[in-house]
Formats: structure tokens, sequence, C-alpha cells
């Protein structure tokens, strides 16, 4: 009876609670951001197993991160008490996938022990293929052909099912050629690349029949959130699953917004929401329009700015709600100033006790976090990345960091390692274990080690080549320190090392992002007089790990951010060029606009009380001063919703002509028309370049460290016979130092290290 409801679900608003409570048949909720989609969800889970309409285990439910599901597990325990068990069938499509073909990996010719290899991995994996199959990797990279074969995969195509034209995506139609080879290699490894597990599972419920209708008796009811984003092979896999075939009910709901579809670069398809009610035909449609998250300026700001997009399914969004500030647009003259304002209100917030926890950082893309954070770090606020390493913790970072560190101290052993070999120059691990032998004998470090070794027979002359040109490289940046700035040789060191091109040479997505991180780094490096002064502050950046149980501020990017809500959101760099971003503009399709302004929509839209955009007049890039201009997306949100504080004459207002009055339904709550400060910030005074101050001579004292003299072994001088172990017996003909030159029994006389013979 309705008197006995309880509370979480008698708070639900209408179409909530029909949602849950529709449990025969399939649902489909569509709404907008903040209606409570996700918590009817959460509800609907609860109230199946609370009525015992299923056991936990009997309910799939898939939700975009782990995360997600740690707090839908959380959250129903809430609701109906410790009584719930563990939901072994709640996680993303990887957890759940993965789970499923272990239990069935044979069926694919797997072991169910099998290894699940990450995207280093499967490209080292795939180079191997092309470089055997004689093809020029570097006409070919690798990263284009694991982007063929994970768009492959994620519309559920077997190398069999590929047609000619898409096996033209790769080295002149060897597309398909080579996605069976993997494929095949795959198996021969027991390993599995994260689209395998969804696209083996499929390829298993498709030809077993019995195993399909295993899951499909067990799985009583079938969840989704965040439906917009699932691609092909998951809907289809979801699809066969949830189609029980005559007379049995297909127990689905999934809940989405076409205007949050954000992933369509991962192959996410937006039709799959239209295909809903098409393929399970008497679904009942649910439309969520109040929202509860957020205020009606947020909203009013979101939902003119979505408005722009053509293809979309419309939504009304209303709330309750009043008062609160307008979405707050500031210009400001450059990055730091930005990064200044952006502290400055955060500290502010914190003075009038708001906790850090609940404010965020969300930018567009990664290397934009390098600003707040050396920021952060210097006036001493607390802050956590979610969902990338921090900036300084990148793979492309460290590289760099390492090469800067091995100039700056050439006894810096860690750095020798992680860069004598990357970019790839065909330095193998067995002339780094010898290197490693000499040093150690010798106590000396790897760099004079290579220059010592450099200069003998022991090793092969194709190395012996590369090493040298690798340190004489470094003696010529050590020279280069001394009279250029940080950043110019950090752009000279990436370049000549050969590391940017190895980069550029990738031509993947990931890999652009790479470089602009590396970019972003030179950038840092402009604000430091010399190197040593630069890795000081990093290394006082990378110590910054703080314990985790202090409320931090979070920086993500907005695509991690989808979910969630926070109370306080800050949006910055809003500058055409970055958000849009450029790859956006030069692509040019209407499409990829659009994508882009469903992610502004998703990120105004995290925010409950306050979203604060900025934009900055000027970026720096390669040391010049590069004018950029505002976002058009701020002139596409209502005015009426936004207050614009610029720094700057001109600004965003460069757009504003297009927007006539059109209908605004957040217009109520506009009392007066967005005021814009004419004041002048404290950016204007940061125009000039300071000259470079001449760089610490670092160079001067570490030069002595690599060419310090090794010391001779005593046991050995001219005349001895002694055992070499790669030229094997002979008699030591010359002593000059600890090089030694030897007439051996076999291999005549060659130049050798001491440290490499044994008496005989
Ligand atoms: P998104 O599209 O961003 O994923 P959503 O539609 O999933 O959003 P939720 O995260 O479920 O929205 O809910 C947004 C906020 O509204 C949450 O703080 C939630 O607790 C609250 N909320 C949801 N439904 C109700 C309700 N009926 N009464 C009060 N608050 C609610
Ligand atoms: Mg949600």
């Amino acid at each position: 009876p309705l008197g006995q409801e309880p509370e979480w679900l008698s708070r639900l608003n209408p179409p909530q609670r029909e949602a849950v409570l529709t449990t025969q048949g399939p649902v489909l909720m569509l709404a907008g951001a903040g209606t409570g989609k996700t918590a009817a969800l959460t509800a609907r889970l609860g109230n199946i197993i609370g009525q015992r309409l299923a056991w936990p285990s009997e309910i799939l439910c898939v939700t975009f991160t782990n995360k997600a599901a740690r707090e839908m597990r959380e959250r129903v325990g809430h609701l109906i008490g410790p009584a719930v068990e563990g939901m072994p069938w709640l996680g993303t499509f990887h957890a759940i996938a993965a789970k499923m073909l272990r239990r069935h990996a044979e069926l694919v010719g797997l072991q169910n022990n099998f290894t699940i290899i990450d995207t280093d991995d499967q490209l080292r994996l795939l180079k191997q293929l092309i470089v055997a199959e004689g093809l020029d990797e570097k006409r070919w990279p690798a990263r284009q052909l694991a982007s063929c074969i994970d768009r492959w995969k994620n519309r559920g195509i077997l190398p069999d099912d590929l047609d000619a034209g898409e096996s033209e995506a790769y080295a002149n139609g060897k597309g398909q050629h080579f996605y069976r080879l993997y494929q095949q290699r795959m198996l021969a490894l027991n390993a599995c690349d994260f689209g395998d597990l969804l696209l083996h599972v499929l390829a298993i419920l498709r030809r077993h029949r019995d195993v399909l209708e295993q899951y499909q008796q067990r799985f009583k009811y079938i969840m989704v959130d965040e439906y917009q984003d699932t691609n092909s092979v998951q809907y289809l896999w979801l699809r066969l699953m949830a189609q029980k075939g005559a007379g049995q009910p297909a127990n689905i709901c999934v809940v989405g917004d076409d205007d949050q579809s954000i992933y369509s670069w991962r192959g996410a398809e937006v039709a799959n929401i239209l295909r809903f009610e098409q393929d399970f035909p008497g679904a009942k449609v649910i439309r969520l329009e109040q929202n509860y998250r957020s205020t009606p300026h947020i909203l009013g700001a979101a939902a003119g700015l979505i408005r722009e997009n053509s293809e979309r399914l419309g939504k009304q969004l209303w709330t309750e709600a009043t008062g609160g500030d307008k979405v707050r647009v500031i210009g400001v003259w450059d990055g730091p100033e930005e990064a200044r304002r952006v502290g400055e209100e955060i500290e502010r917030l914190e003075r009038e006790g708001l906790p850090l926890d609940h404010i965020a950082i969300l930018v567009r893309a990664q290397f934009q976090t390098r600003e707040f954070e050396d920021r952060f770090i210097s006036i001493g606020l607390a802050y956590r990345i979610i969902g990338g390493f921090r900036f300084y913790e990148r793979a492309e970072i460290r590289d760099a960091l390492a090469y800067l560190r091995l100039i700056a101290q050439p006894s810096d052993d860690l750095a020798f390692e992680r860069i004598y070999n990357t970019p790839k120059r065909g330095l193998g691990d067995k002339t780094l274990e010898k290197l490693h032998r000499y040093a150690r004998a010798q106590g000396m470090p790897l760099a004079a080690a290579a220059l010592h070794i450099a200069d003998t027979d022991e090793l092969p002359a194709r190395a012996r080549g590369t090493l040298l040109a690798l340190m004489r490289d470094f003696a010529r940046w050590r020279d280069m320190e001394r009279t250029s700035s940080p950043a110019e040789l950090a752009r000279v060191v990436l370049d000549e090392s050969g590391y940017t091109g190895a980069l550029q040479a990738e031509k993947s997505a990931e890999s652009a992002g790479r470089l602009e991180n590396l970019t972003e780094l030179a950038r840092a490096m402009e604000d430091y007089e010399s190197l040593g002064s630069f890795l000081e502050h990093v290394s006082l950046v990378m110590d910054n790990d703080a314990n985790d149980d202090t409320e931090k501020v979070t920086i993500m990017t907005i695509h991690a951010a989808k979910g969630l809500e926070f109370s306080h959101v800050f949006l910055p760099g809003w500058e055409e060029g970055v958000f849009p971003s450029q790859r956006s503009l030069d692509e040019g399709g209407l499409a990829s606009l659009e994508e882009e302004r469903r992610l502004a929509y998703v990120a105004i839209t995290r925010a409950r009380r306050q979203c604060t955009i900025s934009h900055a007049a000027n970026r720096r890039i390669y040391g010049q001063w590069t004018s950029s201009i505002p976002s058009r997306f701020i002139a596409e949100m209502p005015p009426a919703h936004v207050a614009e504080e610029s720094s700057l004459s001109g600004g965003a207002s460069l757009w504003r002509a297009g927007w006539n009055d059109r209908a605004d339904p957040f217009a109520h709550v506009a009392q007066d028309r967005p005021q814009r400060a004419d004041h002048r910030g404290p950016g204007w005074q940061r125009a000039s370049a300071q000259p470079l101050a001449p760089a610490r001579r670092i160079a001067e004292n570490t030069r002595s460290a690599v060419s310090s003299a090794a010391k001779p072994r005593l046991d050995l001088r001219k005349g001895d016979r002694v055992f070499h172990e790669k030229f094997g017996s002979g008699t030591i003909a010359v002593q000059d130092g600890n090089k030694l030159e030897i007439d051996f029994d076999t291999a005549g006389r060659k130049r050798v290290l001491d440290s490499f013979v044994k008496p005989a």
C-alpha cells in the first residue's frame, strides 16, 4: 500500500516514480542534465531488489566509470539496508565483459587466465607485426593501425567481416590482413586488448545459443546509465541479452541525454537512443524535466547554448530553485593571470567556509592543467587531478625532463636509463647491461661509462656509433645551456633527439595531445632563467604528494566529469582553438563543432551553485604572445544569464551581435542586463618579455663528471694473458689507462675495457 512507501521513493517526482515502478518491459528515460536520471536508476535498482523481483546477482547494471558503479552500490545499500549483497554484475562495460569472457574464454580460443594488455603493449605488438611483414613503420605507423582496429572493434566488426573499402584505411588495403594477423597473435599470446573484451563476448553469444540463453535467463533486469555514449558493439551486446524472444518481456531500462553525447570519437553513436524504440517495441519513454541540481541562471545559460545545435531531440528543463548568481565570464590578460584569478577565487570561497572538494576546475584538454598546478603549488592550495596523470608525471613530460636532467646533471643515471633508447634508436638491453657493469666496476655514472665504452670494440659498431652520437648531442646541448634560455634549449633538445619527430610520425589523437603537452612544458620553462631553477621547481611540484585525506580542489577534464556535480565549477580557457578545440575547427565539420558544444553543455551543467568561465586575451606560444578570441560558446549563452567581468575591451561582445531575443525559457529569472566592467587587470603590466640573465653554469662543473678519467686495474699489465667474454683469449699489447689493446688469438687486435677482461 502507498502509505508504507519508503521515504526515498515518495521523494521522487511523478515521472521518476513511473520509471522506478515500471518493472515490466523496456523503459527509456530521456532527459536533460541534473534531472535525476541516475538517481531514478538507482532507486529502480533498490526497488527491484527490495521488492524481491530479482536477486542482486540477477541484475546487469552498466555504469560509465568504476567510480559510478561504486557510488551506485553504496546508494542502493543506503536505500534498502545492508541486506543487499554485492552486485556482481554492476560495473563498466569493460569490467562486465572481462568477467564474462573469463568464464567462456575457451570458446574463442583463449585460456581463462588471459591477460588484458594496455595501449603501449598493443602498439609494441603491432610494430613487430608491421616490421615482420616488411612494411615501413614510419610510413604506416602502428598507431594508425591501432586506431583502425579500435574503430572496427567498436563497431563489432571481426577481420572476416571487413569489406575492401574498410581495409583501405591502412597501408593501401592491407588493413584486413594486419587485423587478422594481430588477432591471431593475440590468441597465441593468450591476451586481449580492451576492444577485444566485448568483441569476443559478442562472438560467443552469437555462436553459442546455450551460453546466450543462460545469460538471458540469468539477467532478469538490464540497466544502463549514460546510454547516449554506448557504441555499436555495446549496443549489439545489450540487445542480444535483452531480446529474449516470444512472450518474454525485455526488461531493459536505459537512461541518457542526447545533448551529453561526447564520445563519438570513441565510436559512440547517439543514434542508439533513437533505435531503442524500434528495437524494443512498446518501450515506455519517460521524460524528466525538473532539474534538481543547478540554479536557474546556470540552466538558462546551458539551455541557450545547446539550442545552437541542430541535431537534437529537444527537451525542456525547469527548476523550482530560485536565486543564485549569473554565470560569470571573466576575461583576463593571459594564462598566468587566469590561474591567479581562479586561485584567488578559490581561496576566498575557502575562507567563506566552502569545503575544497565542492570545487572543480574542468578543462577541455589535459595540457591546461599545468598552469593551475603550478599556481596552486606556489600558494599551497590542495588539489587532485582525476582521470589522468598530473602534468609533470605524464610519460612524455618525464621523458623530456629526463633529457634536461641529464644535461644539467650527467651523473643522473635514472634519467640516462629513461632516455638512452627513447625515442627508439636501436640500443638494446644488452648494451645497457654492459654499461651498468662497467659503470659499477669503475664507480662512474652511466653517461661517463657510455663515453668510455663507445671508444672501444666492446659494442657492435652500430651501437657504438649511436651511443657516441648521443653523447656528442649531450655535449652540444650542455654548451648550448650556457647561452640559451631553458625553453629554447628544451625545444632544441626535443627536436634534435628525434623525440618530437617520433611523436609527429605517429599521427594519432593521443600523440597530438602529447605534443601539446610538450609545447606546454616549453611554455612553462619560459618563466625560468636557468635550467637549474626550473628543475628545482619541478622536483618541488612532484613532491607535493600530500596525504589523501585532506579536502582538495578537483582538476579534471570535462570528459571525465560526466555525471558528476560540484557546488562551484571553474571553466578556464574558453577561447577559439582551445574550446572549441583547434582540431574540431580544422576538421571544419558541423558534427565536430556540435560535439564540442555538447561538451560545453556538460561542463556548465556540472555546477550546482556557481559557474565561472574564463578566457585569456593572450596565450604565450613558442615564446610569442598570440592573441586569442573568446570562444563562440560564450556569446551563445543568453546574455540575461551571464555576467561579464572583462578587463579587456571588445572581448566576448564580438560575438554578441548575433544574439537577438530568441525564446529564452529562463528569461523570467533574469532581472537585469549583464554589466561589463571595463577596468584593466594587473595583467597589463606583464606584456613585456623579461631579458634573460646568464644561465647558471651547471654545464661547467658537470662536464668534469663525464670526462673524469677511469682508474686502470692494477692486476693487468702489458704482456699478460687475459680472457675477454666476447673475443676470447689474448695478450695485452698496449695499456692506456683502463683501455687495453689486446692481440686476440682468433679475433685479432681489439680495443677493449679492462672491466671486461679477466686474467687468463
Ligand atoms: P546527469 O545528466 O548530469 O548525469 P542526472 O540526470 O543523472 O544528471 P542526478 O545526478 O541523478 O541527475 O541528479 C542530480 C541531482 O538532483 C542530485 O544531487 C540528486 O540527488 C538530485 N535529485 C534527483 N532527483 C531528485 C528528487 N526527486 N528530489 C530531490 N533531489 C533530487
Ligand atoms: Mg547521471
